[in-house]
């Protein structure tokens, strides 16, 4: 291809709403332009590299044995009713009327489409196990639409979903898929944990996101140094805390006098002490009822592991809430308040020190509350936050915590769509029983931004060669005989297979290397008339920026050997 005939302008200036080096990049390097908010087209480098990952995640989908279908991006709403998740989905979803009324959205996924069809298709245990998938364009409305493709309200995602007789085989093809996504990001030159997740809007039970490492990533993650934990942060536990702070002799109560002091710093610092000494109280409400949760001053509260403890909706309570109920005193609340009906505390305050908590009364705190004595939870559980260093729930071993972009999903369903939208199947002994259905989510234009990020410097882009759009660029310096002689290279490595992007512009040189470094192809082969006086030609690895000469005689031999 020759750059003179490519519709590519690249820019020197960062996009003005880039926030990431990703967008800046991708914009920049002429891979994606921006047509409305979280809404890109894809220019051609950047569609073939859409194309290079879709194929990768095509072939190794196809080598667990999924089949590819093509499902509709306009899905009847009434699929979504039957659901019950058109009201779940709320503001996210797109959606639009046909010219009698009847209501559609665009696809944000399609676990109901999926279940209709394969309902209406199988229904003996002969059909199963099947597993469909497709990769195509998602539609969701976010809220916070940012980081070019990275958080886009279009993009495109590999949708697969697996059904099953029974658990068993459920587990089994949960198993495949997430051997295939190991493969898949692999191939795609990421640095990726796979870890333990909270499921969200979809339901169910088991589920495991993969997420690309990565500093501007929007999700923390915790793992083992030790082990293969990896858990979500909501989802991430701790073991109980061995450290036992040395008993105090359990001082009697003393009430203190801590008036204008806005959070638990300043509280600790009025006291000279540190905050890990005073109790946390969050007021929640669970039907209508009060509960706190305790944790230690420096911790926060995990809200996701406080809702698991109860069945019903766990909420905390707001500045109105407390407008609301004069009694409570913000601020001050202690894990001995009188009204709270559930006092769950978090294993961490198991310590038998004497803490500082509120006093349950405006501009006051108590020294030396001791548990047991002073105040006794209801309810012991994991709900602080956990920090880098807490004991890994496995093994004990110190924590840490990263950040990721996350690039796959997979999901063990369950039932729960079988069994609204019809995915009955008869048993050999002519029973009925609902499929068991696994969905399997990847994004594919993510993984795009998110192996940007990972592989780029000041310069531009550095593409793993598996997604680059080309395999080799070549630059010609001025003069004709330059030009003749990278044009006639440029002919000889495409016969020989390789992907070739060649600079014929008329622009200065320096101008050509800046391109080359920021749409970032593997390899630079740099042909100028000095060089060729001595029969050579120069390369230069992108990503290292190691540079050698070769000789012009046996450059395609040397390059399609090193591609
Ligand atoms: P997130 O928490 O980032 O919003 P999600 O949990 O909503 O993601 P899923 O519903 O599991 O995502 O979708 C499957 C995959 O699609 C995700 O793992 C992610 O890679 C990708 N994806 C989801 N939302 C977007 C988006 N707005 N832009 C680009 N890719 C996305
Ligand atoms: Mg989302």
């Amino acid at each position: 291809m020759r750059m003179s005939d490519l519709f590519l302008r690249t820019l020197r200036d960062d996009p003005a709403d880039s926030e990431v080096d990703s967008h800046r990049l991708l914009v920049r390097g002429g891979f994606i332009r921006r047509i409305a908010s979280g809404v890109y087209s894809w220019l051609p480098l950047g569609s073939k590299v859409l194309h290079s990952v879709e194929q990768i995640v095509r072939e190794e989908m196809d080598a667990a044995g999924a089949q590819e279908t093509v499902l509709p991006i306009i899905q009847p709403l009434e699929l979504w009713e039957q659901s019950g998740r058109n009201a779940a989905y709320g503001p996210m979803m797109f959606r639009l009327h046909d010219r009698k009324e009847t209501g559609f959205c665009l696809a944000p996924t399609a676990e109901e489409v999926v279940t209709t069809l394969v309902a209406a298709e199988y229904s003996s245990y002969r059909d199963l196990p099947v597993n469909l998938y497709q990769i195509n364009w998602k539609y969701r409305d976010e809220l916070r639409p940012r980081f070019g493709v990275l958080r886009s309200r279009e993009f495109l995602m590999k949708d697969a979903y697996s059904f099953d007789r029974d658990l068993a085989g459920l587990q089994a093809s949960y198993e495949a898929m997430y051997a295939a996504y190991q493969k898949i990001f692999t191939r795609c030159g990421l640095t990726f944990r796979s870890v333990k997740a909270q499921s969200g809007e979809i339901g169910g039970d088991t589920s495991q996101e993969f997420m690309a490492v990565a500093a501007v990533g929007e999700d923390a993650f915790v793992w083992c140094e030790s082990c293969d934990y990896a858990a979500n942060t909501e989802a991430a536990t701790k073991q109980e805390l061995k450290e036992k702070l040395a008993p105090g002799d359990a001082p009697a109560k003393e009430k203190v006098h801590t008036p204008d002091l806005p959070g638990i710093d300043e509280v600790a610092k009025a006291l000279k002490t540190k905050p890990n000494r005073l109790l946390k109280c969050i007021a929640f409400d669970v039907d209508g009822e009060l509960g706190l949760a305790i944790v230690p001053g420096d911790r926060e509260v995990n809200e996701f592991a406080l809702a698991q403890l109860f069945p019903g909706e766990v909420r905390l309570l707001t500045d109105a809430d407390f407008a609301a109920r004069p009694d409570l005193p913000k601020g001050y609340i202690g894990p001995d308040f009188e009204g709270a009906k559930h006092v769950v505390a978090d294993s961490s305050i198991r310590a038998p020190h004497p803490w500082i908590t509120g006093a349950n009364e405006t501009d006051h705190h108590v020294r030396g509350s001791v548990l047991g004595r002073d105040f006794t939870p209801s309810v012991w559980s994991e709900i602080a936050v956990v920090e880098p260093g807490d004991a890994c729930p496995q093994c004990a071993s110190p924590l840490r915590i990263d950040r990721g972009i996350e690039v796959g999903h997979v999901f063990q369903l369950g039932t729960k769509y079988t069994d609204a939208l019809g995915g009955q199947y008869t048993d050999e002994n002519g029973e009925q029983h609902s499929m068991f259905m696994g969905c399997y989510g990847i994004g594919v234009t993510r993984i795009i931004a998110a192996v940007v990020e990972e592989h780029h410097d000041e310069n531009g882009i550095a593409w793993p060669a598996a997604l680059a759009p080309f395999d080799v660029h070549i630059i010609a310096m001025p003069g004709d005989e330059s030009l003749a002689e990278a044009a006639k290279l440029a002919d000889e490595l495409s016969v020989a297979g390789l992907a070739v992007l060649y600079d014929d512009r008329e622009v200065r040189p320096g101008v050509k290397f800046a391109d080359a470094d920021l749409v970032g192809m593997p390899v630079q082969i740099i042909v100028g008339a000095k060089g060729l006086a001595r029969g050579i030609v120069e390369r230069k690895v992108r990503a290292t920026g190691d540079r050698d000469e070769i000789p012009r005689a046996d450059a395609v031999v040397a390059i399609v050997g090193a591609a």
